[in-house]
């Protein structure tokens, strides 16, 4: 039995708070809070209609360390899950040593004014994390997250030493918007339109955004889709922690009309995060870009389809090459039915409850902070099993 407040109330939030809430035995009290506390109420009602349960609401601005220490003071969680946006990481993160409490997230810090994410800041909360005997759990979603533990899984069970890794997500949903992103817009589009970057035999590499492109065949009758190379955050913690890994990279897939209007909206600058000025104010064109887009949130209802989100794998196993490949599909309509989102949420929101459960039940502990890959997969993977996310896997020899 045990308390979490989760900060943010997005899509992801949404999912994490349902899944949360179909789990009494493990979260007893579950508190919501955001900056608009309307949000959270729309969630804690639709939460009370599926299942009956109840979820306490507050605002709170996480920007504000102050204002999230008078929180958790005043609630007495065991586990803050920040889902509210990267920019907020350090700020919960300092709240969590003042009060002595847990911290969970889905995505690694970066600055706002610049769109560059790293683990560097967060690392850097290491011993004074270990020295208040806390835990922060970083980046529980799918990629980062699920794909971490997937790479954890194989070189536990599968192979000796991982060699060529390609984590490759892919969402062949369909929304039957013109433009619009599965999770905030200022987010992705920062992630999307920055410069590809790999590793390779013990360097990192670079290439322009989106140069590079593959054909998948995927799975589960979703067939040949064109995937990109970009930077994921993932890649930096896993080059660290898999030994002998001699290539990594990261792939998504993106249709050509998403493609057309990104390459628009960057040529007449509208994806631009540094401020300009307009009628005399300043504004920052990304976020003048998100407030005209539609709210990944109301895609849920619009959305079909299905993601297929997995890691391939090259490495050996006593002696011999081997290939492995392991996956997760999950449906965007039967995420909207469960949960009231589309699968892009579902898919992030379910391992955030997966992470919270596992630290909140003891089966993953430690002092400091942690990436997925440190930990056993094993409670992990048996997990997602059981609360929606269920996995393939598939080996054959060189
Ligand atoms: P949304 O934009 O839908 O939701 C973000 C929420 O955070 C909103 O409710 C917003 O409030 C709230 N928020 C923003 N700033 C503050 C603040 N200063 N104080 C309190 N609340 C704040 O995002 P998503 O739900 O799509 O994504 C949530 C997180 O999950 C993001 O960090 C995203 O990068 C990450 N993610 C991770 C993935 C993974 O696989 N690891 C995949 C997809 C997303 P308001 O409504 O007032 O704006």
């Amino acid at each position: 039995m045990s308390k979490i407040l989760i900060i943010g109330a997005g899509g992801v939030a949404n999912v994490t708070v349902h899944k949360c809430a179909q789990n009494p035995e493990v979260f007893s009290e579950i508190l919501l809070a955001s900056r608009t506390v309307a949000k959270c109420e729309a969630i804690a009602a639709d939460v009370r209609r599926r299942t009956g349960r109840s979820v306490a609401t507050a605002r709170v601005d996480a920007d504000r360390p102050a204002e999230v220490v008078a929180l958790i003071r005043g609630f007495g969680p065991d586990l803050v899950a920040n889902l509210a946006l990267p920019y907020q990481d350090l700020a919960i993160m300092d709240a969590c040593l003042e009060t002595g409490v847990d911290y969970l997230d889905t995505a690694n810090y970066e600055p706002p004014d610049e769109a560059r994410f790293e683990y560097k800041w967060q690392w850097a909360y290491q011993e004074r994390f270990a020295a208040k005997g806390i835990m922060a759990l970083l980046g529980s979603g799918f990629d980062p997250g699920a794909t971490n533990v997937f790479c954890a899984h194989a070189a536990k069970h599968h192979f000796d030493e991982i060699h060529e890794l390609d984590i490759i997500d892919c969402n062949a949903g369909d929304h039957g918007q013109a433009f619009a992103t599965n999770f905030n817009p200022e987010i992705n589009i920062r992630e999307v339109t920055a410069r590809g970057r790999y590793w390779d035999r013990g360097e990192w590499l670079e290439t322009d955004p989106l140069a590079w492109s593959m054909s998948y065949d995927f799975p589960a009758g979703i067939g040949p889709k064109k995937c990109y190379l970009m930077y994921h955050e993932e890649l930096e913690s896993l080059v660290l922690n898999l030994p002998g890994l001699k290539r990594a990279r990261f792939w998504m897939t993106f249709g050509d009309s998403y493609l057309k209007h990104l390459e628009v909206l960057g040529n007449v600058g509208l994806t631009r995060i540094d401020p300009v000025d307009f009628g005399g104010m300043k504004i920052v064109p990304l976020q003048f870009l998100k407030t005209l887009l539609p709210d990944p949130a109301s895609l849920g209802p619009k959305t079909r389809g299905k993601t297929c989100i997995g890691c391939l794998m090259r490495g050996v196993k006593d002696g011999k090459s081997k290939r492995y490949y392991v996956y997760n599909v999950c449906d965007h309509q039967a995420a909207y039915a469960e949960t009231g989102s589309q699968a892009i949420s579902y898919t992030t929101g379910v391992p955030a409850m997966i992470g919270a459960m596992l630290m909140l039940t003891g089966q993953w502990r430690g002092r400091g902070v942690f990436n997925m890959e440190q930990l056993d997969p094993d409670p992990f993977m048996d997990a997602m099993n059981r609360h929606g996310l269920p996995w393939t896997e598939r080996t054959w020899n060189d």
